[in-house]
């Protein structure tokens, strides 16, 4: 069948008007979408960002909101090389640098953790619960959101730090040990630091109690934990765990720093002599491979166990 060259043209141009017929309004509906998009993060209460890992690329309406000073994110920019210069140094709070780690890649890594920043913009301390993920694996770029906690946070704050504290000796509770250990274990797998664990315990102290009474007996846990507190760095965790069980979480250490640690603490108990004479036993583990919750405790427990019955008043690697 013969068909002209005219109608040949003819068909292509009605094609080539279609594609861009349908191409126009594609292009129409995507940026309407953009736009629909633009304005639901602007609506949102929560600080939306986007984010590469340093520096802000785009900011919601609602970080305007905290940040006043400043009309668009190229005027924060050209002050603030990030968000993070407004970061609150706290115990439970995000710092530009955790363990090691950026706080954003922090903050992908660590998804099944609530993440809670603290600000002090204009001279006034807000409270996030912050959240990211990785949009553009290529390009690095993050997504971030924060959420006002500010009044949740601040009402809770007495009884939050209640929570993780021993209420006889003020130092921490079962929770923050398991709390902390958990956050270790993570870190050791992901990263992997070294971390030791030891355990103390009081060697006969039900004598204590029975010689001296109960109160007596309060006084000597207060009174040696204290002793204890103010040996051990910032970054170690000291829990009482139970009656006169205690356990120390200390990051980036070796067993055989762990040890030395130990000893040495061991040593200022026996020495101490306030109140009455005492002496504690401890059992010194490093976190291994494989190990969880579990498997590291029940390590440490056998490493004290050995500690009491070769004698007392002594140091087992575990
Ligand atoms: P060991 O050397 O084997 O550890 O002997 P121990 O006597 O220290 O251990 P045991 O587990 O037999 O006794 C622990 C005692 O600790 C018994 C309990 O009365 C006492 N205790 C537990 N909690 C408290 C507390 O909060 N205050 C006081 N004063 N005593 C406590
Ligand atoms: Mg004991
Ligand atoms: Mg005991």
């Amino acid at each position: 069948m013969y068909i002209s060259l005219e109608v040949i043209t003819g068909v292509t141009l009605v094609l080539i008007f279609l594609i861009l017929l349908l191409s126009t309004n594609f292009l129409k509906k995507f940026s309407r979408q953009q736009a629909y998009y633009k304005s639901i993060i602007d609506t949102s209460t929560n600080i939306v960002l986007l984010s590469d890992q340093k520096n802000i690329l785009s900011a919601n309406k609602t970080f305007f909101n905290y940040f006043e000073a400043f009309n668009n994110i190229d005027d924060f920019s050209k002050k603030h090389a990030c968000i993070c210069e407004f970061f609150e140094e706290e115990d439970g709070y995000l710092s530009p640098l955790n363990d090691g780690v950026a706080w954003v890649e922090y903050l992908v890594t660590f998804q099944m953790i609530k993440h809670k920043i603290k600000m002090k913009i204009d001279e006034e301390s807000y409270y996030f619960l912050a959240s990211a993920s990785l949009i553009d694996e290529k390009k690095n770029i993050y997504a971030l959101i924060l959420s006002d906690i500010t009044e949740q946070e601040t009402t809770r704050h007495e009884l939050v730090s209640l929570s993780i504290k021993d209420e006889l000796t003020h130092i921490g509770n079962r929770k923050l040990y398991d709390d902390v250990l958990l956050k270790q274990i993570i870190l050791a797998q992901r990263y992997v630091h070294p971390f030791s664990l030891v355990m103390l315990d009081i060697d006969f102290f039900k004598k204590i109690n029975d010689s001296l009474g109960h109160d007596i007996g309060d006084k000597v846990l207060k009174e040696y934990t204290r002793l204890i507190s103010y040996t051990l760095r910032e970054v170690d965790t000291f829990c009482r765990i139970g009656g006169e069980e205690f356990i120390l979480i200390l990051p980036h250490t070796t067993k055989d720093k762990g040890y030395i640690l130990a000893q040495k603490l061991r040593k200022l108990v026996e020495e101490h002599k306030e109140i009455t004479s005492i002496t504690m036993s401890f059992g010194v583990v490093e976190y291994l491979k494989g190990d969880d919750e579990e498997s590291i405790f029940s390590r440490a427990d056998k490493a004290l166990y050995r500690a009491k019955e070769s004698g007392r008043n002594r140091v087992v690697i575990g």
